[in-house]
């Protein structure tokens, strides 16, 4: 049991008091959640792949000059962020008709969309994530104007970037959500993404086979999810070390 204060805690992920003022511990666990928390299941070294998968994209975004909450890894389930006030939007970028925007348009699955699509989801899981616009965010007071116009340029430069990034490594991103939160200096606001970055929250099919690597394995049943996941990190380079029972080996400082 873990003696540090636990701040929040989500459907994937735990957020505990960070060891100095400012700083969080953001912990990912094995769950796997779809339709709002009806489907549950745990998948054993998901979090693991996860932790590590967002390590690499968001230290890979800053340094082409998005800023994040990111600080640094801690151990195989857990980094150190920034504490930000999160903004309770969802913002959802698309490059290929797939989910809910298929669905509701009544596209075909992966119809390649005319230019990539923003969109913006409340935060709520008792309204199940409403798609909203940019009138709601401002006339409810989620994001001014000016903060809806960074997070729009901001999501933009990160679909560019991580479309680039994926495609190397024979991945096509079809479309991802992210999270922002304001991030407060001294006196100075600013925007900063939040989150995470993973398969949990992205579509990643791969471009020969068209194979779903991500979250879909789970909600559809399609199987196989660590699998893929693996897949993912291993054509990111990435060496994840999650035999069965990791996190509790005698080199793992862990928090459970
Ligand atoms: N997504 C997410 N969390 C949510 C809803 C969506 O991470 O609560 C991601 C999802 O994995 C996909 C993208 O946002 O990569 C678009 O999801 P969509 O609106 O198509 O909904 P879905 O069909 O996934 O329910």
């Amino acid at each position: 049991m873990s003696r540090r204060r636990r701040v929040y805690e989500g459907k994937a992920k735990i957020l505990y008091e960070g060891p100095e003022p400012g700083t969080l511990i953001q912990h990912f666990k094995d769950d796997a959640t779809a339709f709002n928390n009806k489907k549950q299941d745990r998948v054993e070294g998901k979090g693991v792949l996860n932790n590590r998968i967002s390590e690499f994209l968001f230290q890979k975004l800053g340094e082409v000059g998005i800023p994040n909450h990111f600080i640094k890894r801690l151990n195989m389930r857990e980094q150190l962020i920034r504490e930000v006030e999160i903004i309770p939007v969802e913002v959802v970028v698309r490059n290929v008709a797939a989910g809910s925007l298929a669905k509701r348009l009544g596209l075909d699955e992966g119809t390649a969309l005319p230019r990539s699509i923003v969109e913006f989801y409340y935060k709520s899981n008792e309204l199940n994530d409403p798609m909203v616009s940019e009138e709601h965010v401002t006339a409810f007071g989620w994001a001014n104007p000016q903060e809806i116009d960074e997070m729009i340029a901001m999501a933009l430069r990160i679909n560019d970037f991580l479309s680039g990034l994926f495609m190397g490594v024979g991945i096509r991103l079809v479309d991802f959500k992210i999270e922002f939160g304001r991030l407060f200096d001294n006196e100075m606001m600013r925007i900063v993404l939040a989150d995470e970055i993973s398969p949990d929250c992205c579509r990643l099919w791969d471009i020969e086979t068209q194979d779903k690597l991500d979250k879909d394995r789970f909600t559809k049943d399609l199987g196989g999810l660590i699998e893929a996941y693996q897949e993912v990190a291993r054509r990111l380079g990435l060496f994840v070390d999650n035999r069965p029972g990791d996190g509790s080996g005698p080199v793992l400082v862990s928090s459970k």
